[in-house]
């Protein structure tokens, strides 16, 4: 089994890797955004809570995220690897996922970081659109091939997400740099850690961690 975890700063092309990476390898996608933005929508108080949290680019407690990350992988059955995206974020998280795999009879085998410049960044959240129906991920700047407001994939209607605003972006971006940032150490000292730069063609990206994980 191979278990991949992504980590780069908000929109740097995770979920857009991840995608590339269950097309070719067939692995599982757990992302911890879209888990959370799934409770989010329900009508209860946990739902209304993270909802809060993500709109104000806030991270969401690590027992939670890793109750949720148990779940998820336990409900996975046979699959040929699992593709991490946005989780762990936090040094405690990643210290709660390294007990969780011994528990579960594996390992993390690569972490692959996606270096990306805060102002690119923010030009690309600012600009992403997501497919309402099947999730695929686009950019209303750069993806001149898109149908207005629509899926090219699925015809689905395309919407942008409430944290994707200037102001929250930074505080993500902030948030990414004291939480998020000093894992890479970690897994570094483990001999896990892997770094690849996030140019304009997604292709190229995929193709350099392809080069890693083979
Ligand atoms: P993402 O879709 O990865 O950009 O995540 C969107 C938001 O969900 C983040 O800004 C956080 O508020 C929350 N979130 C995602 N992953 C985590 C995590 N591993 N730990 C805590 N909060 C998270």
């Amino acid at each position: 089994m191979t278990n991949i975890i992504l980590i780069a700063p908000p929109a740097a092309g995770k979920g857009t890797q991840s995608d590339l990476l269950k097309t070719r390898y067939n692995y599982a996608h757990i992302s911890s955004g879209d888990l959370l933005r799934e409770i989010a929508a329900t009508d209860s108080d946990l739902g209304r809570e993270i909802n809060d949290k993500i709109s104000k680019g806030i991270l969401i407690e690590d027992e939670l995220m890793l109750s949720l990350f148990r779940q998820k992988i336990e409900s996975l059955g046979d699959v040929p690897g699992i593709i991490f995206d946005g989780f762990p974020r936090t040094l405690k998280q990643a210290e709660m996922l390294d007990s969780l795999v011994v528990d579960l009879g594996t390992s993390i085998n690569y972490v692959i970081y996606i270096e990306i410049e805060k102002e690119e960044a923010m030009k690309r959240a600012l600009g992403r659109v997501t497919c309402s129906k099947c999730g695929a991920i686009y950019n209303k700047y750069s993806d001149l091939f898109m149908k207005a407001g629509f899926c090219n994939k699925c015809e689905g209607e395309l919407t942008s997400r409430s944290d994707d605003n200037e102001e929250t972006f930074i505080n993500r971006f902030n948030t990414y740099i004291e939480k998020t940032q000093p894992i890479m150490d970690y897994y570094r000292q483990k001999g896990l850690l892997y770094t690849v730069k996030a140019c304009e063609d997604r292709e190229d990206v995929f193709n350099e961690i392809a080069d890693i994980i083979k």
